[in-house]
């Protein structure tokens, strides 16, 4: 199982984030932070702002912070928003399946519940368990000062 370059991306924004809470953080800081390529972060970042996990400000001081308060943001349904898109296994997308077992596959049923399992266990993470109190994470995704002046000097978003 790999999840999807999405989803990974996805966690990494909402931790750099939650590690700057109450900052708002321009999507090329994070980029940077997170070692993302920053077309691929926009992507991510305009899909956790429909689905209300982030919010953005525009403006000279305008940026993208949470939402809700890391301990109201379920990574389990982070994941099943960013990983909706994937199907699992190819019978799992009614629309493209092409197996020609998908009617009496028994596997089908196990992977399944497999996969609910997977994301059961996520639904009882929060953002904030990930984030609170992790100090290496912290050293990793804080922002500096100065990395915030070149990119205001630079004026990117
Ligand atoms: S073999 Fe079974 S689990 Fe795999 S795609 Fe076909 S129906 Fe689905």
């Amino acid at each position: 199982m790999r999840l999807t370059t999405k989803t990974n991306l996805a966690a990494r924004v909402l931790m750099a984030c939650a590690v700057n809470e109450g900052m708002t953080l321009r999507t090329a800081e994070i980029a940077l932070a997170c070692n993302a390529s920053l077309n691929h972060l926009l992507q991510v970042v305009n899909e956790l702002q429909a689905h209300g996990f982030v919010e953005t400000l525009r403006g000279r001081h305008g940026g993208l912070r949470l939402a809700r308060p890391p301990a109201q943001i379920s990574m389990g349904v982070v994941f099943r928003v960013f990983e909706s898109g994937a199907p699992f296994a190819e019978c799992f997308a009614p629309d493209t399946n092409t197996c020609p077992l998908s009617a009496t596959c028994r596997l089908r049923g196990y992977v399944a519940r497999a996969l609910e399992a997977f994301y059961h266990e996520l639904d009882m993470v929060t953002l904030a368990d990930l984030t609170k109190g992790n100090c290496g994470l912290a050293a990793l995704l804080a922002v500096p000062d100065s990395l915030r002046r070149a990119c205001a000097e630079a004026s990117v978003v």
